[in-house]
């Protein structure tokens, strides 16, 4: 199939770009309640969620007068939600919102009945739910949920929320929604709201974020910080892991309807998903990727001449490795921030520019030079060779590879969209292996112990009781994935 633009990086040269070999948040979710033009401030907030999806967004708000009304588009949310037409159409001081980049649902061109919030009307009035994360018996419960009479709408895991919702016999919408994720297995953090209030609620693990905000006599809930500061919220606390926050412009109301559990929040929300701008766990994201540039320094010196960062995911480690072993950082790769929509024919040429059209080496800064290149993860590998073959065409010496995360060796069913085991690199090749692979002078990547210690663990990462969420890297999952299982995912065994 052509590409669509000469930019579609899934097409040119037959693979993906510099963004297409990460691993992809799947959602954001924001909602305000007691705030005039709603719609507005959720839009603001998407935009500020934007990095945990960029393939579709949509709001639903309510208005006493025209009761509740919904938009869903394709794209970004600077794209869709700032036209003066379309968020006439959201009136009201309630609102939430969802960014979705998918993983579960459709694949490939996603239908807009799968794009979140997903609305029910109930006896007790209308309801609608954005959901971050991923849940893992979706399938089981779906088909359950078929066979008693329910009729799906989208093929999104998420939908099974306002189905285990409409057969609750709660009397409140909250009641519902409690009854409805205690059959729920996986991740969730989940925005919600009726007619009068916006509700909150965390799985019981807290794998995925979720944050309270106050903003005037109104209250805001988000997945990340960030987008409170776009609106100029004041953040309150986190939604604790289990925990379900009713609020109404008059104040807050926690409930905590789950089994308590040890959280296991996911880890590499610090190393990459999360903007460097928000908390987390009380941490400054930045602080801690900075951190892990130290553990990576520690671990795993080499003597060179510059530390440059693989933009922008590499940069705060890239300067912490910089600090702690006094090479000096500099910016050896310029990332384009610009690349947008083009209506310019593909010709071959373009095409064949692959991952220069969104990076591009300093090479008077790189010629001649040993360099140390940054970058958070490697997922399949096949941009880190495209990188390290820009920055030896520009006449660098020596290339070393420091990746801030330990090697990604299995798949996430938590939200997170990853590759099939098999087309991870780490899990197919040793270290060395891949470093021949790749083709660099060497290549190291942070020690899951470095990374705990990054985060605050000073004794690193207890086995015995991990605290955090790092199935990606150790194949140690917190909650089964239940529907892979039966499709026949292999878990890790205990010989590995
Ligand atoms: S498997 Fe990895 S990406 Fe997924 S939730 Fe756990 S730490 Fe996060």
């Amino acid at each position: 199939m052509p590409p669509a633009n000469p930019f579609d990086f899934a097409y040119l040269n037959g693979s993906g770009g510099p963004d297409d070999d990460k691993l992809k948040e799947e959602c954001g979710v924001f909602g305000v309640v007691g705030v005039p033009e709603a719609a507005n401030f959720v839009a603001l907030g998407l935009h500020a969620l934007q990095h945990r999806g960029q393939e579709a967004g949509g709001i639903v708000s309510y208005d006493p007068d025209a009761g509740f009304s919904q938009a869903r588009r394709f794209g970004y949310v600077r794209d869709n939600f700032t036209s003066h037409k379309l968020m006439e159409t959201l009136p009201g001081q309630t609102a939430i919102g969802h960014v979705r980049y998918s993983t579960a649902g459709s694949k490939g061109p996603t239908a807009i009945r799968d794009v979140q919030p997903f609305f029910g009307e109930f006896s007790m009035g209308g309801a609608a739910i954005a959901h971050n994360g991923n849940i893992t018996n979706a399938i089981a419960l779906r088909r359950e949920l078929i066979e008693r009479g329910s009729i799906f709408q989208s093929s999104s895991d998420s939908e099974c929320i306002v189905h285990l919702m409409a057969r609750s016999m709660g009397k409140h919408i909250p009641d519902r929604m409690e009854e409805a994720l205690r059959k729920v297995e996986g991740a969730f953090s989940v925005v919600a709201m009726t007619r009068t209030k916006i509700i909150g609620v965390r799985d019981p693990l807290g794998v995925r974020p979720l944050v309270l905000g106050k903003i005037g006599d109104g209250w805001a809930l988000s997945s990340e910080t960030c987008a409170l500061d776009i609106i100029g919220a004041e953040f309150i606390p986190e939604i604790a892991p289990g925990e379900m926050v009713v609020i109404t412009a008059k104040g807050v109301e926690s409930h905590y309807p789950f089994r308590p559990q040890k959280p296991r929040f996911c880890i590499f929300e610090h190393v990459y998903f999360s903007r460097p701008d928000s908390i987390l766990g009380g941490r400054s994201v930045y602080e801690t990727r900075e951190n892990i540039g130290r553990e990576l320094a520690k671990e795993a010196p080499v003597d060179a001449d510059l530390v440059c960062p693989v933009p922008d995911g590499g940069t705060p480690a890239a300067i912490g490795y910089s600090l702690q072993s006094g090479i000096p950082y500099a910016m050896g790769i310029i990332r384009n921030q610009y690349m947008g929509r083009t209506f310019i024919e593909p010709t071959e040429q373009i095409r064949n520019m692959g991952v220069r059209l969104k990076l591009n080496v300093n090479r008077a800064l790189i010629k001649g030079k040993r360099v140390i290149l940054v970058d958070d993860s490697v997922v399949r590998g096949t941009t880190s060779r495209k990188i390290k073959d820009m920055i030896l065409d520009a006449g660098a010496a020596e290339v070393h590879f420091r990746i801030a995360s330990p090697p990604t060796t299995w798949p996430c069913f938590y939200g997170v969209d990853t590759p099939q085991r098999e087309k991870l690199l780490a899990a197919t090749m040793t270290e060395d292996e891949m470093c021949a692979h790749l083709g660099v002078t060497s290549l190291r990547f942070i020690s899951i112990d470095g990374l705990y210690r990054a985060v605050g663990e000073a004794n690193g990462r207890n086995p015995d009781q991990p605290q955090y969420c790092d199935a990606c890297f150790s194949g140690d999952y917190p909650i089964m994935p239940s529907d892979k299982l039966a499709e026949g995912f292999e878990m890790k065994t205990a010989a590995e």
